[in-house]
C-alpha cells in the first residue's frame, strides 16, 4: 500500500573540531558504516541516510532545518561517537520539527583489553558524550526515544525499527485528510472532539461532505466496472447462495458494488485517507456501506462507524505504521461479553464493518437484515478474527487534553459456530484481566470503539505519544486499580 523506502531517517553524529582532522575522519567513517548497516536491515523499513558528522552550531541548525524541509525525511537519529558539547546543539534542537531517537551505542562492541590506549578513548567517547547529548534533551524538555546497545544488536536494530515505523505514522497523521460523510450519530459523547484543536495538535484534517455528493459518485459507477468487482468478490470470498448469479439477492451484491466503487472513487479523488460514516444520514444510498467499508479498510484507508473520526484516523494511522507485517489492524468495537468465570471474554464485533485483515480461515460473503437504519439489506463479510496477542487502542478527547488508551488482550480462537451471527467476530480476554482491565478501561474513559491491532504492540503508541506529547494510559498484565487511580490523577 505504501512503498516505505520512499521515507528517510536521517543519521547526524556530533562532534567537535577538538579532537583533530583525523579522528573526525574516523568518527564519518564509523558512522558511515553503522548507517549503512541500518539502512541494510531487515528489521527497518525506511531509508537509513547518512549525513557528514556535525561539529559547529551552524552545522547542527543546518541539518535540523533540512531535515524539517524534507518532505521525505520523517525522523533523525542522533548519536555522539565522541563528546559533542550540547550548548552547540541548542539552536539546531529548538528549531528541530521532526521526531528524534537518540542512539546510545558505541562502534566496538567490546574494550580491545590488550589494545585500548588514548587514541582509542578520544574516538570512543560515547559513553560520556551521549550523557552530555541526553543532559541537553531533558534540559529542553525534547521527546524522543533512547535506543541502548550495540549498533550490531538485532533488538536494537528492532527498536529502531519499531521507531522508524512510528515515525512513519506520525508522518501520516500530519498529513492525514479525513472525509466525513454526515455527522456525529445523534447524542454520542465519546465520538465527538474538537476537530480545531486536532488539526493544531495532530495535522489531522476532519472536514465534511454532504452524502448526496458521495450518492452522485456513486449513481456514476458504470455497470463494467461493477461486473469486473463481483468477479473478485467471487474470486475471495465464499458467496452465500443467494448472492450468486442467478440468487434471489443478487441485485444487492450489485449495489454494494457500486457502493464500494463510489467510495473509493470518492476518496482517490480528494485525497483521503479515511473516512466516517452513519447509518443516521445516508441520504439516497440504499444499503449502509458493509462490505464496501470492509473491503477499504483491507486497501488501508482509515474507517470510523457512526461519525467517529478520531477512531478512523487511528485505523489509518496505524495501517500505515504496520505495512507489510503479518496480521491486521480493524475497527473495532467492544460489544457484549462472556461473564462465564471459567472462562471470560469479550466479544468485539461491529454491526458490519470489521476489517478483513484480522480474519482467520475463510471469509463469507452474506446478505442480511439491519436492524437499524431502514435501509436495505447489506451485503457483509462474515469472518472468524484469528488467535494471538492484541491490542484495543482508543483516542479520546477530554476537552483539555487527547489521552491515548492502550489495552493489553489475547484473542482466543473462535471455535463457536455463531449459526445466527450475521458479522464479522474476534474473542478475546482482556489484561490483567476481565474485571481489572475492563474497570480501567471504564475509568480512563477509554470509548467503546477502538483500533484492534494484531500486529502492533504497546511500544509502538508509546513512541506514537511520545511524538505528539500526548498522554498515553496502558492497561497491561501490571496495571493494579489503585496504581491508576493515582496515575489518572496527576
Ligand atoms: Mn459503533
Amino acid at each position: 500500500m505504501i512503498n516505505l523506502k520512499q521515507f528517510e531517517v536521517w543519521f547526524v553524529t556530533g562532534s567537535q573540531h577538538l579532537y583533530g582532522e583525523a579522528t573526525l575522519r574516523k568518527v564519518d567513517e564509523h558512522s558511515k558504516i553503522i548507517a549503512e548497516a541500518f539502512d541494510a536491515s531487515s528489521s527497518i523499513p525506511v531509508k537509513v541516510v547518512f549525513k557528514p558528522v556535525v561539529k559547529t552550531p551552524e552545522e547542527i541548525l543546518t541539518i535540523c532545518n533540512e531535515a524539517n524541509y524534507s518532505n521525505n525525511c520523517i525522523g533523525i537519529i542522533t548519536w555522539m561517537h565522541t563528546f559533542s558539547p550540547s550548548k552547540m546543539w541548542i539552536k539546531g534542537l529548538t528549531a528541530l520539527q521532526k521526531p528524534l531517537l537518540h542512539l546510545h551505542t558505541q562502534f566496538n562492541r567490546d574494550i580491545p583489553f590488550d589494545e585500548i590506549d588514548m587514541d582509542f578513548m578520544n574516538l570512543n567517547q560515547s559513553a560520556h558524550g551521549d550523557r552530555e547529548h541526553g543532559f541537553i534533551l531533558t534540559k529542553m524538555k525534547i521527546n524522543r526515544k533512547i535506543v541502548v546497545g550495540h549498533w550490531q544488536d538485532a533488538r536494537v536494530q528492532a527498536q529502531i525499527g519499531i521507531w522508524s515505523r512510528v515515525a512513519l505514522g506520525r508522518n501520516e497523521m500530519k498529513n492525514l485528510k479525513l472525509a466525513r460523510f454526515g455527522d456525529n450519530m445523534r447524542q454520542v459523547a465519546v465520538t465527538e472532539g474538537n476537530k480545531v484543536t486536532a488539526e493544531e495538535k495532530f495535522g489531522l484534517a476532519v472536514n465534511t461532505f454532504a452524502v448526496g455528493d458521495l450518492v452522485k459518485v456513486i449513481n456514476q459507477i458504470s455497470d463494467a466496472e461493477i461486473a469486473t468487482l463481483i468477479k473478485e468478490y467471487e474470486a475471495t470470498y465464499e458467496m452465500m447462495a443467494s448472492l450468486k448469479s442467478d440468487g434471489a439477492m443478487r441485485s444487492s451484491l450489485v449495489e454494494a458494488a457500486r457502493i464500494e466503487l463510489g467510495i473509493k472513487a470518492f476518496l482517490e479523488d480528494g485525497g483521503f485517507g479515511a473516512y466516517t460514516n452513519t447509518f443516521e444520514d445516508l441520504h439516497g444510498m440504499r444499503q449502509l456501506p458493509g462490505i464496501g467499508s470492509q473491503r477499504m479498510m483491507a486497501a488501508g484507508y482509515g474507517y470510523g462507524g457512526e461519525g467517529d473520526w478520531k477512531t478512523s484516523a487511528m485505523v489509518r494511522v496505524m495501517k500505515v505504521m504496520a505495512t507489510g507485517l503479518e496480521g491486521g489492524n480493524s475497527f473495532m468495537e467492544d460489544y457484549t461479553y462472556h461473564f462465564d468465570p471459567a472462562n471470560p471474554m469479550v466479544l468485539g464485533s461491529h454491526m458490519l464493518e470489521i476489517c478483513p485483515t484480522i480474519a482467520s480461515g475463510k471469509v463469507n460473503c452474506e446478505v442480511h437484515p439491519l436492524g437499524i437504519g431502514g435501509k436495505e439489506d447489506p451485503v457483509r463479510l462474515v469472518f472468524n478474527a484469528g488467535a494471538g496477542p492484541a491490542l484495543n487502542v482508543s483516542l479520546i478527547d477530554l476537552g483539555s487534553k487527547f489521552r491515548l488508551l492502550v489495552n493489553e488482550v489475547e484473542a482466543v480462537e473462535v471455535t463457536e459456530k455463531f449459526p445466527k451471527l450475521p458479522t464479522a467476530r474476534a474473542l478475546w480476554k482482556p489484561q490483567p484481566s476481565m474485571e481489572v482491565g475492563l474497570q480501567a478501561w471504564l475509568m480512563a474513559g477509554g470509548a467503546h470503539h477502538t483500533v484492534y491491532s494484531q500486529n502492533l504492540t504497546t511500544e509502538y503508541l508509546e513512541d506514537f505519544a511520545e511524538m505528539f506529547d500526548m498522554e498515553l494510559v496502558v492497561i497491561d498484565k501490571d496495571t493494579k486499580i489503585r496504581d491508576l487511580r493515582k496515575e489518572l490523577r496527576f
